[in-house]
């Protein structure tokens, strides 16, 4: 249960925010420039208006600091809407429940406990408040004693774990695998309590935090609050509010595509006059937050995962416990929370802090979420609702902010997207049987039938696989198929996976069988083995059936919103496996949108929008999308956009699938190559639309006298390499090349050959002198003859409302994504210059130009002459030269 807050229920009208006109009090760190001005507002608006966001703000234009300063704004004033006001609304709200008492004892009963929310919440603010100062003033204490001394800030010392080596998993009876007795399938139970006896006492670790007053009144509010709470549409709302009695404070979530994006982001966060006071917190994996170093060397999150859940079982001994997650200590995780957020740390920090503190930074974080005023996390851990499940994380009145999101329909689909092998569903149905033989007479009621039932999808599903791998002719490809026909051929169509999928997740039954199976082998082991003690391994593989488990989750999505693939596999090196796709990301994103006040989807470049808001938010009305675009602050002067139909010798360039292998086409493109190469200094970064382009025309490239030669005469030239590990090397060799010839000479610097969609498009920043140039060999589509591709245009095309071109649209806006993605590589900051060359006539006119980022699009010269372009990429780099001559100079 958690504490109402002041605008919890929708059904209170709001006392509405003006959006702030003095740029001041956005506490943006330096002078923003007018769009950033804009953002800001902008941002304010759409989150106070409870819109849906698409904001636009090419790299360098310092949208994070406008993103933290413009939501944090709302945030500041939200927390003080309500002060020394009275909600409007309150009344009719409580007056509508259809009581006969007359309305004024309503109203008055009604500002009661409105007095007595705000005294609680009140209280237990200025506690936690008082708890995060104390530590504050601890932390600068400590500081200034460091600095008075000499010494350096020590880095914390990675503390060994308390216990030495972590103790062999101890197993001491069977009773530990026995599922807990399941009691409920009634529909209208909650979520939360997912048929388990629901849980609603306080846990010693928060109450121990909360002073008896604000305890008490938290008690009395509860039965009132859980009558006032009302599931979702989605039925997910519930799911923690009974674990927790803290008050989920109103907070941003900022989610993201890595974890070095996310830790930039709170580096930008503490540039800010707002993180003197934010209480943050990062999540991250166990693989990012465990410090308990035997469970780190397992190597997997999965199998990390179900080592750290085994050592929390009951019934399991103290030494056998996790030594960093206290079970009778409260006051170290408590005592971490504070710290935690205290000031702004990334996830190094917390580590740092875990192992100062021997505080789990895992579910020491996640103790941090309630109280939290900005969170951030990862894609997966936002877009999954199991794992915000297992986060116990809800969205519900909060503010999701979603950065890089220029990919988010194709993400969310990957996030529900899975691929189990044949030989893994065989194997969790034998763990299953095996587990149902040992225990059937311990098993009771409900327990009993749903394994039954699971061992009937799983022998439905092998028999299905198997006879059609067995039946297939040669060449046959993979089948396609829906959900429900899969669910009708396996024989379980009689049966409700939702059900199964709510118990599954509830009875935990895929660790309790993992660990079932550890115990067996340990026992085989001993048997056939003289010495036992060389037999203690953990039984902590990958379980098979959470596997499957993921897919049966996945075939719950409506019909029309996946299809399931069975695939024979390639006979040299491949086993047959069975793969959910996810073709309709909306609904899935669905449940993010209807909880959250406001989600916010923001990118350097968010074209096509129309697109965007098509794929992912068909279901809202357009007044309630807000779309921002901004161009670049960079001066017109700073980038010339070229779109060139020819080449130097006139021949057409145009590099489509079939003419691609064309050697006259090829030796055109390395004549246009070369011939840029000499007019651009420093850095020329150039994409090719796949690996196997790439290699095709290097191959034509190479020998004596080829382009490759001519070209090495003036630049050094690099090629992405297939392999990441070598990335880095390959960009310090690139970077040293460049920085090793003397600055804006076109005779010098280097070359870097890569991929759209490969390891350099996507993250890497070549700004200044590693970028002068970006070219774009062709576009590059998509592969038509991939089935999914196929079967998502056609799931596309087919949807009501859909354009006679839908598919086509989504076939050009997913390759036009790819090169802006690519083309954005350059130009990183105000003072940034470079050239951008597209070289396919097919950018020329305005279809396929109008796809490209506006402050791209709107400099774009198209060239008909090659002609054209030595001229202006000449008379470009010539201006810049002499203004960087005369600045030395000056200088
Ligand atoms: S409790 Fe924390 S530190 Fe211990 S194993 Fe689990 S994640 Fe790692």
């Amino acid at each position: 249960m958690q504490l109402m807050y002041e605008d919890d229920s929708s059904a209170l009208e709001e006392p509405p925010l003006p959006t702030p006109t003095d740029m001041k009090d956005f506490q943006f760190p330096y002078n923003p420039y007018p769009i950033q001005q804009d953002f800001m507002s902008h941002l304010y608006e759409t989150i106070e208006q409870r819109k849906i966001g698409v904001f636009e703000s090419p790299t360098g234009t310092g949208k994070s600091l406008s993103l933290i300063c413009g939501s944090l704004k709302w945030l500041q004033d939200h927390a003080r809407r309500y002060d020394g006001t009275v909600a409007p609304g309150a009344k009719s709200a409580v007056a509508s429940n259809g009581s006969d008492e007359p309305d004024w004892i309503l109203a008055y009963d009604a500002e009661l406990k409105r007095k007595n929310q705000k005294d609680a919440l009140t209280t237990y603010r200025e506690e936690l408040e008082a708890r995060i100062r104390r530590v504050r003033e601890q932390e600068e204490k400590e500081r200034r004693a460091s600095v008075k001394h000499w010494r350096k800030k020590q880095r914390l010392s990675s503390s060994k774990d308390a216990d030495g080596p972590t103790a062999p998993l101890s197993i001491d009876s069977d009773s530990e695998f026995v599922l807990e007795e399941y009691h409920s399938d009634n529909e209208g139970e909650s979520e939360g309590s997912g048929g388990l006896k629901p849980k609603v006492t306080m846990p010693d670790d928060v109450a121990d935090n909360l002073s008896k007053e604000v305890k008490d009144l938290m008690r009395r509010l509860q039965e009132q609050e859980h009558q006032s709470i009302s599931p979702t549409a989605s039925g997910h709302r519930q799911y923690f509010d009974e674990e927790n009695l803290e008050p989920d404070e109103p907070k941003i979530y900022y989610a993201s595509r890595t974890h070095s994006q996310l830790t930039q982001f709170l580096h930008e966060v503490r540039k800010t006059a707002w993180a003197a006071n934010l209480r943050a917190v990062p999540l991250g994996s166990r693989a990012n937050l465990c410090i308990n170093q035997e469970v780190r060397k397992l190597g997997s999150v999965q199998r990390m995962n179900e080592r750290c859940l085994e050592m929390q079982k009951a019934g399991t001994k103290l030494e056998d416990r996790c030594p960093h997650l206290p079970t009778k200590d409260k006051s170290r995780m408590l005592d971490f929370r504070d710290h935690t957020l205290a000031r702004i740390r990334d996830i190094e920090d917390l580590v740092e802090l875990g192992q100062k503190l021997n505080a789990c930074p895992y579910y020491g974080t996640r103790r941090s979420i309630r109280p939290a005023q900005l969170v951030t996390l990862p894609y997966h851990l936002l877009l999954h609702l199991p794992s915000r499940a297992s986060l116990g994380l809800t969205l519900r009145n909060h503010i999701v902010l979603v950065d890089e999101a220029h990919n988010l329909p194709d993400t969310v689909s990957a996030v529900h997207t899975c691929r189990v092998p044949l030989r893994v569903v065989v194997l969790a149905r034998e763990q299953l049987e095996q587990y149902l033989a040992r225990y059937k007479a311990r098993l009771k009621g409900r327990n009993m039938v749903y394994i039954r039932q699971i061992l009937g999808v799983l022998r439905g599903v092998e028999r299905l696989v198997g006879k059609w791998v067995k039946e297939r002719k040669e060449k046959e490809g993979d089948k396609m198929v829906t959900a429900g026909w899969f669910v009708k051929e396996a024989g379980v169509d009689h049966l409700n996976l939702f059900k199964i999928e709510k118990w599954l997740r509830s009875s935990q039954v895929a660790r309790k069988l993992n660990g079932f199976v550890g115990k067996v082998q340990q026992e085989q082991q001993t048997q056939q083995q003289s010495n036992p003690s060389s037999n203690t391994t953990t039984p902590s593989g990958v379980s098979p059936l959470s596997q499957v488990e993921s897919f049966l989750t996945a075939l719950t999505h409506a019909e029309t919103d996946g299809r399931v693939i069975m695939c024979a596999g390639d006979p040299a090196d491949e086993e047959p496996y069975i793969k959910y796709i996810l073709l309709n990301p909306a609904n899935a994103f669905r449940d993010v949108v209807d909880d959250a006040r406001s989600v916010v989807l923001a990118g350097g470049t968010m074209e096509p929008v129309a697109a965007l808001l098509d794929h992912l938010f068909p279901y809202v009305p357009p007044d309630r999308v807000s779309h921002f675009s901004c161009g670049h602050v960079i001066p017109p002067g700073n980038l010339v956009a070229l779109a060139v139909a020819e080449g130097p010798s006139g021949i057409p360039l145009e590099f489509t699938f079939d003419k691609r292998g064309d050697v006259k086409l090829v030796s055109e493109l390395g004549q246009t190559v070369v011939n840029l190469c000499r007019l651009i200094p420093d850095g020329v970064v150039c994409f090719f639309a796949s690996y196997a382009y790439l290699e095709q025309v290097t191959r034509l490239w190479e020998g004596k006298g080829g382009v490759l030669e001519r070209i090495g005469t003036r630049k050094k030239v690099f090629r992405e390499p297939r392999q990441a590990s070598e990335v880095e090397q390959t960009l310090r060799e690139y970077a040293q090349s460049i920085d090793a010839s003397p600055p804006g000479s076109p005779s010098g610097g280097a070359l870097l050959l890569c991929v759209v969609g490969g390891k350099m498009s996507e993250g890497i920043n070549f700004s200044d002198q590693l970028g002068r140039g970006v070219i774009m060999i062709g576009l590059p589509f998509a592969n038509l003859g991939s089935a999914e591709l196929a079967e998502k245009m056609r799931h596309v095309q087919e949807r009501p409302g859909a354009a006679l071109n839908a598919a086509k649209e989504y076939y050009e806006n997913l390759c036009m994504r790819a090169v802006n993605q690519s083309i954005g590589r350059a130009i990183r900051h105000r003072n940034d210059y470079a050239v951008i060359v597209l070289l396919d006539r097919r950018f020329c006119g305005p279809h396929m130009r109008a796809k490209l980022p506006g402050w791209i699009n709107e400099r774009v010269e198209e060239c008909t002459r090659f002609g054209k372009v030595v001229g202006m990429v000449a008379g470009f780099f010539k201006k810049w030269r002499v203004q960087e001559d005369g600045d030395a100079i000056e200088g």
